[in-house]
């Protein structure tokens, strides 16, 4: 069944035949610019809206809710039809509202030190699950205006290419926002990459790099046994030529693993040729990683030291450590226990 955000308007228009053409309108602007769910849709007929709240019902159901940083990060998650969990994060700055969103219920990437990694995968979100995280968070963050998505919550969005690239367009096309400002991550699925540069849309592509020798990033990102750093490289200038647009990459500083001279070296001589920018961020603690973050001062040294050797760099602040809403974090956890079956 079709959920409320992954109806296209002439679909739309298909579902309400018979009705006029005023109808479709009143209900799309009611669901894209008032972000109405259908139930409240008041303009409309309590029949009509009985019947799409029906047909179209909402994807995600609140399983919890909380905040942090005094309440500026909140964290929700959501049970989906099927009982699995995911999780969206809504982060509100001075000058921005940020919203990180899941693409799928775990991730099958089997990064080491990341807690969706070392949960397993679930299944994939569908379009309507996706948009929807970014609606409920519109109307939490109101009367602010979400200005930036992150696809940064669980799973790989490369991994779900379709959906990701419907939801950017859904995003752009119907709620106004600046594809400038929406942020994909991935973990390097090199052909993705390069898919992803024809289509023609102005985003922001971070790849989390951590490690650039392929011996101990074969260890932490076991992708990269299939897309090795000579490859993602390949993919990386596609990506620069085909939209002439800067790649971030990530690096999530790891106490002894990542943050050695050498590591520093290794990162500079592949992001310098590249242009790229470098996000440092200390890694945040996770249930099956047992490395901890660098202290903050190796973190500003391998800045300086970045920058020095001509490579563009800033420091990323963690928000939502405790409540498991930082980066990483984010599993299908509940009462503690780690679940990689349906939560009922
Ligand atoms: N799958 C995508 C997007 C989700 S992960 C990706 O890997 O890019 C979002 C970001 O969190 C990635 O940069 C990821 O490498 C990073 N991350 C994972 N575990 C982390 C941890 N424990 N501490 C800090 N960052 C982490
Ligand atoms: Fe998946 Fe990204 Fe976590 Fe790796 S870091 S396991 S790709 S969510």
């Amino acid at each position: 069944m079709a959920s409320a955000y992954e109806l296209t308007r002439d679909e739309l228009t298909g579902l309400l035949a018979g009705e006029p053409k005023y109808r479709v309108d009143q209900i799309w602007q009611g669901i894209w610019e008032q972000d109405r769910f259908p139930e409240e849709i008041t303009t409309i007929s309590k029949a009509l809206r009985e019947k799409l709240t029906a047909e179209l019902p909402l994807a995600l159901e609140v399983a919890n809710d909380v905040s942090t940083d005094e309440g500026t990060t909140r964290k929700w998650v959501y049970r989906l039809h099927d009982g699995y969990t995911i999780e969206t994060v809504l982060m509100n700055y001075e000058d921005r509202v940020t919203v990180c969103i899941s693409t799928q219920a775990g991730c099958a990437m089997g990064c080491t030190f990341c807690a969706t990694g070392q949960a397993g995968f679930s299944r994939q979100l569908t379009l309507g699950e996706v948009v929807e995280q970014v609606v409920r968070a519109g109307r939490a963050a109101a009367p602010r205006r979400i200005s930036n998505i992150v696809f940064m919550g669980m799973g790989e969005p490369l991994a779900n290419y379709d959906v990701t690239v419907g939801t950017i367009r859904a995003l752009h096309h119907e709620r106004g926002l600046s594809a400038r400002n929406l942020t994909v991550s991935t973990v390097g699925i090199a052909p993705a990459i390069e898919r992803l540069a024809l289509e023609g849309l102005p985003l922001t592509l971070a790849i989390s790099l951590h490690v650039a020798n392929d011996a101990e990033r074969d260890e932490l990102i076991p992708i990269n046994k299939r897309y090795n750093l000579e490859r993602l490289y390949q993919a990386c200038e596609v990506w620069r030529n085909e939209t002439g647009r800067r790649i971030s990459f990530e690096w999530a500083l790891i106490s002894g693993v990542n943050d050695t001279d050498q590591a520093l070296y290794e990162l500079a001589e592949y992001a310098r040729p590249l242009g790229a920018h470098v996000n440092l961020i200390p890694l945040n603690p996770t249930p099956g990683y047992l490395v901890i973050g660098s202290p903050a001062s190796r973190v500003r040294y391998f800045r300086d030291e970045l920058e020095e050797l001509g490579v563009n760099a800033t420091v990323r602040r963690t928000r939502g450590r405790t409540i498991d809403a930082a980066c990483g974090q984010l599993a299908n956890v509940t009462n503690g226990k780690r679940r990689s079956i349906p939560v009922r």
